[in-house]
């Protein structure tokens, strides 16, 4: 193989490692996508399952506290997956993990 060979092979290489590595990228936003999506729609399950226990009289009668309870634990599990619940930044992945006072404002307060 001469000089002329091996360059053209190299470019060759390089111009395939650009698009792998585009495509990579690609594909790396669509999971991040997928994921807040998957969050939002989580804490919108979250609601309705909170709505719904308070039109079901049954649930009312017997256990008052249990749904909020339950929808606050959503909330954490949400929360500490590193996802925001607060309506700021809802469902939007939590940078490096870091705390969100909004968040935590919904999630502690009395
Ligand atoms: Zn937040």
């Amino acid at each position: 193989m001469d000089k002329k060979d091996l360059f053209a092979a190299f470019d060759g290489f390089s111009q395939n490692l650009m698009e792998t590595l585009a495509e990579a990228e690609a594909l790396k936003k669509q999971v991040q996508d997928l994921v807040e999506q998957n969050a939002a729609l989580r804490l919108e399950n979250s609601k309705l399952r909170d709505r719904l226990s308070q039109f079901s009289q049954l649930e009312e009668s017997e256990s008052g506290n249990k749904g909020i309870s339950s929808r606050k634990e959503n909330l954490e599990n949400i929360y500490e997956d590193g996802f925001h619940i607060c309506t700021f930044f809802y469902g939007q992945r939590r940078e490096n993990n870091e705390d969100c006072a909004f968040c935590m404002e919904l999630l502690y307060r009395e």
